[in-house]
């Protein structure tokens, strides 16, 4: 049995290491699997797909995908989808495109403070990788208007501080269909962080596969509980360490530590492969 990471960022979107880098990683840590879930983009995965033989590792493909849910932006898990589907490469152009119109509406909150701060010098901080809030708390710690990035969300940039920036979001019900048709899973992020049970269900009902039982910031009984609600629901299991680099995440030194066993790939993989099936027919 292997270690199974399904849950990563690299410099495609807010992680530190490129997906060459983070592979190493993953080999020195000596996991199995990897799933590479950028926010909204697969860039850094499939930079990653043509190395991940020469680390030893099995990479599945992966993104992490913001949906809308009424005022509500939620982290979805996409795996094995066929990489080339073209709806859903759409959807993350478009993925992509709503994160730039957001950020620019984050920008004009922050002015509206008083903060002197530009939407050019955020997305040159993103370098190509899809820009996200993390890029802004690190210009607003370079201009020293934080001490760092959890004093960045708590005093600006959390959901509750941006609350009237509209986004361009797909809807999660869009994200899960395109998903689906691509022959990929779809599972809930980290659901112990945002959601009660109850959303979860409603959440669930929508469509999704799976739910992330295994997160960093999962205590062990929100981890048994979200086990016993996939396992009752007959949904997937998944997990992995939010990994974004060193020191950026408070998650950082979970990588290689909060894994999951390959066993769950499988499962994984079975349901991803009968759906391609029954799309291809
Ligand atoms: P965005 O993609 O713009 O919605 O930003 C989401 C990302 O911000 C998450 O994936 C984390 O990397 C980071 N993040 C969210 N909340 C916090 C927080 N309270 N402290 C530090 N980082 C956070
Ligand atoms: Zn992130
Ligand atoms: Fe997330
Ligand atoms: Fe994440």
């Amino acid at each position: 049995m292997g270690k199974a990471d399904l849950h990563t960022h690299t410099n495609a979107s807010d992680g530190d290491l490129s997906p060459e880098e983070l592979l190493r990683k993953a080999q020195s840590k000596k996991l199995k699997v990897l799933a590479i879930t950028d926010h909204d983009t697969i860039r850094g995965y499939l930079q990653a797909k043509e190395l991940a033989p020469e680390y030893g590792i099995e990479l599945i493909s992966g993104a992490e995908i913001t949906g809308i849910w009424g005022s509500r932006e939620i982290h979805l898990l996409a795996y094995n989808f066929c990489d080339d589907d073209a709806p859903f490469r759409e959807m993350l152009l478009n993925q992509r495109k709503a994160r730039k119109l957001r950020m620019q509406a984050i920008v004009e909150v922050l002015n509206n403070q008083g903060l002197e701060i530009e939407y050019d010098e955020i997305l040159a901080e993103a370098n190509m990788g899809n820009v996200g809030r993390p890029h802004a708390a690190a210009i607003l710690i370079k201009k020293g208007y934080v001490s760092g990035v959890a004093e960045a969300f708590i005093r600006y940039l959390s959901s509750e501080k941006i609350k009237g920036v509209q986004t361009e979001y797909a809807s999660i019900q869009e994200v899960i269909r395109i998903t689906k048709e691509a022959g990929g899973v779809i599972s809930l992020a980290h659901p112990g962080r945002m959601y009660s049970e109850k959303e979860v269900t409603t959440l669930t009902g929508f469509g999704l596969d799976g739910l992330e039982c295994i997160h960093p910031s999962h205590t062990y009984s929100m981890q048994r509980k979200f086990t016993a609600l996939a396992k009752s629901g007959n949904l997937l299991i998944t997990g992995g360490s939010d990994y974004h680099g060193t020191g950026k995440s408070e998650y950082d030194p979970y990588f290689g530590v909060v894994t999951i066993g390959d066993q769950y790939i499988e499962s994984i993989k079975r349901t991803s492969e009968n759906r391609k099936r029954i799309v291809n027919v």
